[in-house]
């Protein structure tokens, strides 16, 4: 017998296990619209041009697709910046708060260059995690550390990682009402009651723009009033932000949830996540921001987190994080990755456009998924009968869809709703 016998089996992760039933699935008319990941109109993975140029990859033939002119200046500043192979970018080791040119970037692409956060440098302290998932665990990791008893508010529902973060770092969570089926829409009332109810000094957790899963987010002056109570009862605001840019298309306006509670000067976390808005996924890149209300504490703040990394993974990975300099920091690439951005939320707004013609909640909701309102038993359906995967939360991704699925999908949800 094997010592491992007490070692039981693991169910299925919620998402990820999605896409390994979908792979199994032989069907041609499967669907995978279980994980957040982003595909063309052809379905297919999509590696950003920015990216590729940078890592001196781009093809020929996609160069040529675009525009004479536009191709020159492509080929010479492919040459200038084939960056990364002929700068001779070396594969030591990166300190364990990551690379400095990255961790600049991504606070300013948050608070926006000229906020004083910024400005004054030293009231941030932000390190590169292992994107937003290994950012959100850090923050995690120096709560239990340093708010020892103190609680942290997660929407009902959230995307389901949050809470086994929580739990792996052995900080207490509770739910805050957010999610409302019979509007599906925001229970804005429900929302603020819990986040007034929850003990003095709680963490909330906040998604910054395109709620997972459901879609939902509050309006600008639902946010004031968010941060109206959170201040009132000296709650500690903690931003997870998967989808700067990815959402309206645009980064600041994505981020003006974070900027209105900078502005107040509050202290609070933010995660960030390069995942989908630079198709980074499986670099691993994000940060973690914490604001502090003195250069002293930022300082402090900061090599607390350090310590909590060094022995968990001892530090970041610099493929992905040189990317993401290199593309901030350069403005004719900071262009190309904002249009293309742009597309992408595009292509998204555009199905959603399609479907929600059916159903005019789904033209509400904003970012990557939809929430449909199908139960489980509903969702398992839209599996078995029709080959749609997604999580059996009633979640869809629609940046898994395509223009041409969208009526095939509406059919499935049409039976699967009765
Ligand atoms: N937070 C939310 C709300 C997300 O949706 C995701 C990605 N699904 C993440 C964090 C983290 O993703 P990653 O670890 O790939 O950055």
């Amino acid at each position: 017998p094997s010592r491992f016998e007490s070692i039981t089996m693991a169910p299925p992760d919620p998402i990820l296990g999605v896409s390994e039933a979908f792979k199994a699935d032989t069907n041609e008319l499967k669907l995978n619209l279980g994980v957040g990941a982003y595909r063309t109109e052809e379905l297919q993975p999509y590696v950003l041009n920015v990216v590729k140029r940078l890592e001196a990859l781009a093809s020929f033939s996609s160069l040529l697709l675009i525009s004479f002119i536009h191709f020159l200046n492509r080929m010479a500043s492919f040459q200038a910046e084939n960056l990364m192979l002929e700068r001779g970018d070396n594969k030591e080791y990166l300190p364990i708060e990551g690379l400095a040119a990255f961790n600049k970037a991504t606070a300013e692409l948050l608070f926006g260059a000229g906020h004083p956060v910024i400005k004054e440098q030293k009231y941030v302290a932000t390190i590169q995690g292992l994107s937003g998932t290994g950012s959100l665990r850090l923050a995690a990791a120096l709560i239990e550390r340093y708010f020892a008893g103190a609680k942290v508010l997660i929407s009902a529902p959230t995307w389901g990682n949050h809470k086994n973060i929580f739990n792996d770092a052995k900080v207490p969570w509770s739910e805050y009402r957010y999610y409302d089926p019979k509007t599906i829409g925001l229970d804005f009332e429900g929302m603020i009651a819990d986040i007034k109810e929850a003990p003095e000094g709680s963490f909330i957790l906040l998604h910054g723009c395109a709620h997972n899963p459901t879609g939902i987010d509050p309006t600008p002056e639902q946010w004031v009033k968010i941060a109206d109570v959170i201040q009132e009862k000296n709650h500690i605001p903690f931003f997870d932000v998967a989808y700067q840019g990815f959402a309206s298309g645009s980064l600041d306006e994505d981020a003006s949830s974070v900027r209105l509670f900078a502005e107040r000067g509050m202290e609070f976390f933010v995660a960030q996540s390069y995942s989908k808005n630079l198709g980074l996924y499986a670099e691993r890149i994000g940060a973690i921001n914490v604001v502090c209300s003195s250069a002293d504490a930022a300082t402090r703040v900061k090599s607390q987190l350090k310590r909590i990394a060094r022995p968990m993974y001892s530090n970041p990975p610099v493929h992905g994080a040189r990317i993401v300099a290199n593309v901030v920091g350069d403005a004719t690439m900071f262009g190309e990755w904002k249009a293309e951005m742009e597309m992408m939320a595009g292509r998204i707004k555009t199905v959603r456009q399609k479907l929600g013609k059916d159903w005019s909640f789904i033209l509400k909701q904003i970012g990557m998924f939809s929430f449909t309102g199908l139960n489980k038993a509903q969702s398992d359906n839209m599996t078995n009968k029709w080959h749609v995967y997604m999580t059996k939360d009633g979640r869809i991704s629609l940046a898994g869809l395509s223009m041409a699925k969208c009526e095939y999908l509406a059919d499935a949800i049409i039976d699967s709703y009765h």
